[in-house]
């Protein structure tokens, strides 16, 4: 399932085989919450490089419902997407008001947001919608609680997910690892712990322990701070196998990857480029800009002119700065495009430096260029 080829201290390049194609780590994913990836189709998803998406199995079971998309035959041929798609699976709408109601150790009960109906889930009632919607990696039911709850609440949610993970492995394994359309799902775990060194050790020890086909670490870029966040990922590195993938969830922006990759993590997802494109945020290699700003309204120049998206190669700043101003839906495409592209190409540069023993270098001069963001 998972092959290492390639390392340079922490950071190593591989491969990831699953039923919808090899994915070369380490990879980042644009996320597909609704079956779509905001503002870009999957024909652009595709020709720019990318090789996996992530939706979340929960929400896609609300709308359009699971009962579509078994008609379609699975979530790839409902939104016309042939490579790997994961599927998150619900713990992350814990933290959201509009869903969660409670939880204990049997169910989380969500509120519907579009009907209002109370629902109650269990750890098998997520996968079970993994395998109808027909993922090719499904995650587990994780209990994500907010990350400065009292320590007592976060030991209770890393505990819950513990023993969830283990119902989800069981459910999983009694279906022959496969999903609803005979293809093998590969499943992987999830750590929490919050900021606590002890129950971030405990909880990668357990999740390891439990012979999933990879390991994701969750509960991160919730809020704490970027220190914070490397010391969480740090105490949990030494107890995660590593023939085992491992996967930070939630994490997308450019200094973040390179430091997470050095410690050894091979897979992100995030709305980090989409949801900046929406806030007029471009990425460049000399630090983000805001091209809504009087200042690009006669600039020329071409958008990133380190970037050869077709974008980047066609329009200057003075003219998305005009389509800013004119709040026409193109705009958000273009951004969003770019923005997504840049992390790609980031990822394909930092295998091939991992290749080469040269992503030290590689890492060092691409923060300190890119460091430049101007907060503007
Ligand atoms: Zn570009």
């Amino acid at each position: 399932m998972f092959k290492i080829q390639n390392t340079e201290g922490g950071a190593r390049t591989g491969v990831l085989r699953t039923s919808h194609g090899n994915i070369k780590t380490p990879f980042f994913m644009p996320v597909a919450t609704k079956l779509t990836t905001k503002q870009i189709t999957p024909m652009e998803l595709h020709d720019m490089g990318v090789r996996s998406i992530i939706s979340n199995a929960y929400v896609s079971s609300l709308r359009p419902g699971l009962e579509v998309i078994k008609k379609a035959g699975g979530a790839h041929k409902f939104m016309q997407w042939n490579n790997c798609l994961f599927s998150d699976s619900g713990g992350f709408q814990m933290l959201s008001e509009s869903f969660f109601k409670d939880i204990d150790d049997t169910r989380v009960r969500f509120a519907d947001p579009f009907s209002g109906r109370i629902q109650s889930v269990s750890p098998e009632d997520v996968i079970q919608i993994e395998r109808e919607l027909g993922s090719d990696v499904a995650m587990c039911l994780d209990h994500v609680p907010h990350v400065r709850s009292e320590r007592c609440d976060i030991e209770d949610a890393t505990r819950r997910t513990h023993l969830w993970a283990e119902r989800c492995k069981t459910y999983h394994d009694a279906h022959d690892k496969k999903n609803f359309y005979g293809n093998r799902q590969l499943l992987f775990g999830i750590t929490q712990g919050g900021l606590h060194k002890d129950l971030r050790e405990k909880s990668a020890k357990c999740i390891d322990g439990l012979d999933f086909d990879g390991v994701a670490i969750g509960g991160l870029c919730i809020g704490e701070t970027r220190e914070e966040m490397k010391h969480a990922i740090k105490w949990q590195m030494p107890h995660i196998s590593d023939e085992k993938p491992r996967y930070l969830m939630g994490v997308g922006s450019p200094e973040d990857i390179l430091n997470s990759v050095e410690m050894g993590i091979d897979c992100f997802d995030s709305i980090y480029p989409t949801q900046n494109a929406r806030h007029n945020n471009v990425f460049t290699r000399n630090g983000n800009i805001r091209i809504d700003k009087g200042r690009f309204k006669q600039d020329l120049g071409l958008l990133d002119p380190a970037c050869d998206c077709y974008v980047c190669k066609t329009f200057t700043r003075a003219y998305l700065h005009h389509l800013s101003r004119s709040f026409e839906k193109t705009y958000q495409r273009y951004l969003s495009y770019h923005n997504v592209y840049f992390l790609i190409k980031m990822m394909e540069e930092i295998r091939d430096a991992i290749g080469k023993g040269e992503f030290g270098e590689y890492r060092k001069t691409f923060i300190e260029l890119y460091k430049n963001t101007k907060k503007i």
